[in-house]
C-alpha cells in the first residue's frame, strides 16, 4: 500500500473502532511503518473522526515531519518498531476487557492472559506485564523495549495494550482477538477452565510456523 492508501486506511480502521466501542473520546492511538518515517493519529484526536491530511508524520528520530502534533504515546509506538523491525503497525488501545485485565491483582507477569484459545495462541502468543507508568513517562518506552524484542504485544498495567503485526490489518485483528480473549478471561473468574497445555501449544507453533 502506499502512504495514501495507508492513511485512509488508518481512519477507516480507527472509525470501526470506534464505532464497536473499542476506542472511546480521544484514548487508543494507531500507526504505520513507512519507508520514509511513520505515521501515528495526532494528539486528543478521536479515532472516529480522524482525518487522512492531519495524521502526524514522523521520522525516526520522533520529529513532527507533517500533520497535526502526534500522539503523546508516540514513544511506546517508537520503542516497540526499533525493537521489532518487522512491525509494520502498531495499534494501542484503553479497550474495556483488556484495560480490566490490566488493572487485576496477582497476574503472571510474563504471560498475563492464559491460553485458552488456539487463536490467542496464534495471533497473541504469550502476553506479558509491564509495570504501571503514568501517562507520558518516557520509562515506559524503555520499559516496553525487553519484552517488546520477544513478543508481538503486551500489557500496560492499569492501562492497556500495544499490539503490534506485520500490517495494519495483522495489528487489528490480533488486537481484537486479544480484547476478545481478555473478554473470555473475566467471564471465565472462578470456573477453573481449561487451558491449552504445553504440547498443543507446541503442535500449534509448529503447525502455524509461529515465531513466538
Ligand atoms: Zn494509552
Amino acid at each position: 500500500m502506499n502512504e495514501s492508501a495507508l492513511r485512509e486506511a488508518i481512519c477507516d480502521v480507527g472509525k470501526s473502532l470506534y464505532d464497536r466501542g473499542l476506542a472511546t473520546g480521544s484514548s487508543g492511538n494507531i500507526s504505520v511503518r513507512l519507508d520514509d518515517g511513520w505515521l501515528l493519529t495526532p494528539t486528543n484526536s478521536c479515532l472516529g473522526r480522524l482525518d487522512p491530511a492531519h495524521l502526524s508524520k514522523l521520522d525516526w528520530q520522533g520529529r513532527l515531519l507533517s500533520g497535526d502534533a502526534a500522539s503523546k504515546e508516540a514513544f511506546l509506538h517508537s520503542a516497540m518498531y526499533e525493537e521489532r523491525s518487522g512491525a509494520g503497525a502498531i495499534v494501542h488501545l484503553h479497550s474495556t476487557h483488556c484495560a480490566a485485565v490490566s488493572c487485576m491483582s496477582g497476574l503472571d507477569a510474563a504471560s498475563c492472559i492464559p491460553p485458552l484459545t488456539a487463536y490467542f495462541v496464534m495471533k497473541i502468543g504469550r502476553l506479558p506485564l509491564i509495570p504501571y507508568h503514568r501517562p507520558g513517562d518516557p520509562k515506559l518506552g524503555d520499559a516496553i523495549r525487553g519484552p517488546a524484542r520477544k513478543h508481538a504485544a503486551v500489557l500496560l498495567a492499569n492501562h492497556g495494550p500495544v499490539v503490534s503485526g506485520t500490517t495494519l490489518d495483522a495489528a487489528v485483528n490480533a488486537m481484537e482477538e486479544l480484547e476478545e480473549t481478555a473478554k473470555l478471561f473475566l467471564l471465565l473468574r472462578g470456573h477453573d477452565p481449561r487451558v491449552l497445555n504445553e504440547a498443543q501449544i507446541d503442535e500449534l507453533r509448529q503447525a502455524f510456523r509461529l515465531d513466538h
